[in-house]
C-alpha cells in the first residue's frame, strides 16, 4: 500500500466497483465527485471512479516498476493522492476535472481484501515449511524479507485455495464436478499445460462449461476477451462478484481434498482461515530453488552438492517468470534464509551434541585465501569438518610473532562477546582452535566489508541498500536488547554473506553494559574511531547503545555514498568541531530525502533525545517495505 493512501478519506480499500458506484450515488452523484478503492485486479494498484453526468467512470492506476503510479498511458505521480490532486487541475483523459472527493461515511474504514487478511497467515506458514524455522528466526525472516515474501504469496496462493486442483485433465475435472452436489455455480480450477495457463471449470445447468485462462506475454491471466489479473484468486474473486461474461457467478468451490469428494458453500471472504486444507503444502525449496541451481545447502540440510529442487511451482516457469519481471533488481533470487548461515550451526540436530567453543585442529583445515586482516593478524578462509557435514567458515588467526598477551586477551574478549550473541544479522562465532596459533572461527561472509563491495560494485539500488542496512539496524536491535555497545559500528565492520545479507562483525571494542547502568564509561581515550563516535564518547568517553546509533548514522552516509569515506580530507578534531557548530555531514547524491531524515536522526547531539534502535529499525522497515513493494 502507497504511504498514507489509508489515511486518506476518499480512499475506500478493496470495495467493488458497485460499491464504489453506491458511495458516489450517496455523495450526491455531483459532477466530478470522485473516490479511490483498491485495484482488485492488479497488485499494489487502485482504481479511480469518478461520477459525471450521471454516469460512474472508472480508471485504473497500475503501481509502475519504479514504484510511481500512473493511469495506463499517463502522467507518473509518486503516490495515488498526488495523481488525484493532478486530475484536479488537469483533466489530461480523464472525462472530467476531479472537483469534490467522495468521503467515507463516518465511522467506516477502508475496506481490508481477503488477501490482506490472508497474507500473514500464509506468509508465516510458508517461511515455517520452507525454510524450517521457528520463534525468533522465524520472526526475523519475515520482518527482513516481507516485500519478497508477499509477492511470492501473491502470486502462489492459490495453490492453497480449495478451488485450485492442480494439473488434473478435463475429464477429471468433469468427474469431480459431476459426481459432487451438482449446483449450479459450483466450480474449480486446473492447470492446462505447462505454459501458464489454466482452465476454469464451472457447473451451469447440470453441465460443465470449461473457460481458458490464459497468460500473456507480460504475466496477466485472463478469460478469452475478459478482464485481466495478476493473480488466479483475484480472478476468482472478481468472477464470483459477477459473471462478467461467464454462463453464471462462481457460487460454490468443489474443493480438493484427499479424497475430492463433493462441493462445499464457497464464499471467498469465509475462507480467510484457509490454510487449513488437507492434502497439499507448499512445494519444497526457497525462492532460489524456483529459478536456478544453486549452492547453498538449505538451512539445516546435509547436502552440500549443487542442487536445482523442483517444486511444483518451479515446474510452471510462468509463475517463475512472472514473478522475475515484478523484480526491479535481482533481490527475487535469494533471501538471507537461503543462505547456510541464516541459522546457527548448532541448531541442526546433528550438531546440537558437538556444541563446545573448543575446535581441534584436525576438525579444521585453511585456504590459502585471506579476507583480511587487522593488528592481530590475519582473517583466512577455511574448512570445518563437522559430525555429519563440513562448512565453509572465517578464521581470526592471531600472528605468533608479536607473542603479546595482550592480543591474545583481546581476542579472547572478543570470543566471549560473540559467544553470548546468536542473531542471523550478527556473525557468530563457531569456535576457538588453539594450535601453532590462537584461532578464532567464525561464520564466513564471503563478499566482505560492505565499504568495499559498494565501491566495486555502484549498481546496487536504493532498495538493496535500504535491505542491507535495515539488516544491520535489526541486528543492533538485538545487541540493544542483549544490553551490549558495539563501540566500532561503520561500514567496514558489516560484512556481507550475499549482496542481499548483511552481518555485523568485529566485536573488539565491544561491552556488556551492566544490568544498573545503561552506559559503559571508557577510563582512557584509545585508538578510536572518532569519525564514527557520537559527542558524549569522544567528550565523556560514554559509550551506549544511543552513541551506537549515532555511529549507524555515519554506516548509513557511507552505504548510501556507495563506500566514500566519511568527513572526507578532515581531521578528528575538525569533524569535533564541526559536530558541535551543529553541522553534519550532507545528503548523498543518490539518497532519498526519507533516507537522509533518518541519518540525521540518528546524529541528535543529546543523547536523550537521539532514537533507540527500536525506533530506527521500524522506521527503516517502513521506508523499506513502502520502496520494496
Ligand atoms: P576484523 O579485524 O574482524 O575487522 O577483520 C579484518 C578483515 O577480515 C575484515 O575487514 C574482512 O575483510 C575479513 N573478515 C573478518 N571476519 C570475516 C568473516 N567472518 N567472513 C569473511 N571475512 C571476514
Amino acid at each position: 500500500m502507497a504511504e498514507g493512501t489509508n489515511q486518506l478519506p476518499y480512499f475506500f480499500g478493496n470495495i467493488t466497483r458497485e460499491e464504489a458506484e453506491n458511495y458516489l450515488k450517496q455523495g450526491g452523484l455531483s459532477d466530478g465527485l470522485y473516490l479511490l478503492r483498491q485495484s482488485r485486479s492488479y497488485l499494489g494498484g487502485y482504481a479511480l471512479s469518478v461520477s459525471h453526468g450521471r454516469k460512474y467512470y472508472h480508471y485504473t492506476i497500475e503501481r509502475e516498476l519504479s514504484g510511481t503510479y500512473a493511469i495506463t498511458g499517463g502522467i507518473s505521480h509518486n503516490s495515488p493522492a498526488e495523481l488525484c490532486n493532478y486530475h484536479a487541475h488537469e483533466s489530461s483523459g480523464l472525462v472530467c476535472l476531479l472537483k469534490k472527493p467522495c468521503n467515507r461515511p463516518s465511522g467506516v474504514q477502508p475496506k481490508i481484501g481477503p488477501f490482506e487478511d490472508l497474507k500473514e497467515n500464509l506468509i508465516r506458514e510458508y517461511v515455517q515449511q520452507t525454510w524450517n524455522l521457528q520463534g525468533e528466526a522465524l520472526e526475523q525472516a519475515i520482518i527482513s524479507q516481507k516485500p519478497q515474501l508477499e509477492k511470492l504469496i501473491a502470486t502462489t496462493a492459490h495453490e492453497r485455495m480449495p478451488w485450485f486442483h492442480g494439473s488434473i485433465s478435463r475429464e477429471e475435472s468433469e468427474h469431480l464436478l459431476l459426481n459432487g452436489i451438482k449446483t449450479n455455480g459450483t466450480f474449480l480450477i486446473r492447470e492446462r499445460d505447462n505454459n501458464g495457463s489454466y482452465a476454469l471449470c464451472l457447473i451451469h445447468d447440470r453441465k460443465v462449461s470449461h473457460y481458458r485462462i490464459d497468460r500473456d506475454k507480460t504475466g496477466k491471466l485472463s478469460i478469452p476477451e475478459g478482464k485481466k489479473f495478476d493473480t488466479l484468486w483475484q480472478l476468482v474473486e472478481h468472477y464470483s462478484y459477477k459473471p462478467d461474461g461467464l454462463l453464471r457467478v462462481l457460487t460454490n468451490s468443489c474443493q480438493r481434498s484427499a479424497t475430492n469428494s463433493g462441493a462445499t458453500g464457497f464464499n471467498f471472504h469465509e475462507q480467510q482461515g484457509l490454510p487449513r486444507l488437507p492434502s497439499r503444502t507448499w512445494s519444497a525449496g526457497g525462492i532460489i530453488s524456483r529459478f536456478k541451481s544453486y549452492s547453498f545447502p538449505k538451512a539445516g540440510s546435509k547436502k552440500n552438492a549443487t542442487v536445482a529442487r523442483t517444486g511444483s511451482i518451479s515446474s510452471n516457469p510462468y509463475v517463475s517468470r512472472q514473478l522475475l519481471d515484478r523484480g526491479t533488481d535481482s533481490s527475487m533470487y535469494s533471501m538471507p534464509m537461503d543462505t547456510d548461515v541464516y541459522r546457527g550451526i548448532y541448531e541442526d540436530p546433528d550438531e546440537l551434541k558437538a556444541q563446545t567453543v573448543e575446535i581441534k585442529r584436525e576438525q579444521l583445515s585453511l585456504d590459502e585465501v585471506e579476507l583480511g586482516s587487522g593488528n592481530f593478524g590475519t582473517v583466512k578462509k577455511g574448512t570445518l569438518k563437522l559430525t555429519r557435514s563440513e562448512r565453509k567458515v572465517a578464521v581470526k588467526i592471531l600472528k605468533n610473532e608479536s607473542n603479546d598477551p595482550s592480543i591474545q586477551k583481546e581476542l579472547l574478549r572478543e570470543a566471549t562477546v560473540m559467544q553470548q550473541l546468536d542473531n542471523p544479522y550478527i556473525v557468530r562465532m563457531i569456535g576457538i582452535c588453539e594450535a601453532e596459533n590462537w584461532m578464532l572461527v567464525m561464520e564466513l561472509a564471503e563478499l566482505g566489508p560492505l565499504n568495499k563491495y559498494l565501491v566495486k560494485n555502484r549498481d546496487v539500488s536504493e532498495k538493496n541498500l535500504t535491505e542491507l542496512v535495515h539488516q544491520v539496524s535489526m541486528g543492533m536491535k538485538y545487541l540493544e536488547e542483549k544490553n551490549f555497545v558495539h563501540r566500532d559500528l561503520a561500514a567496514r565492520n558489516v560484512l556481507l554473506v550475499t549482496q542481499h545479507y548483511a552481518k555485523i562483525s568485529d566485536f573488539g571494542l565491544s561491552k556488556a553494559i551492566g544490568a544498573d547502568e545503561n552506559y559503559y564509561k571508557a577510563k582512557t581515550c584509545g585508538k578510536w574511531p572518532v569519525k564514527w563516535y557520537a559527542p558524549e564518547c569522544i567528550n565523556y568517553y560514554k559509550f551506549s547503545s544511543k552513541s551506537d546509533v549515532w555511529s549507524f548514522g555515519v554506516l548509513m552516509w557511507e552505504a548510501y555514498s556507495y563506500g566514500q569515506k566519511p568527513y572526507k580530507g578532515m581531521k578528528g578534531g575538525e569533524v569535533s568541531m564541526m559536530i558541535e557548530s551543529g553541522k553534519r555531514m550532507e545528503c548523498p547524491p543518490k539518497c532519498s530525502p526519507e533516507i537522509y531524515e533518518i541519518m540525521k536522526l540518528c546524529w541528535t547531539y543529546k543523547v536523550e533525545d537521539r532514537p533507540s534502535f527500536v525506533s530506527v529499525e521500524l522506521q527503516l522497515r517502513n521506508y523499506y517495505y513502502e520502496i520494496a513493494q
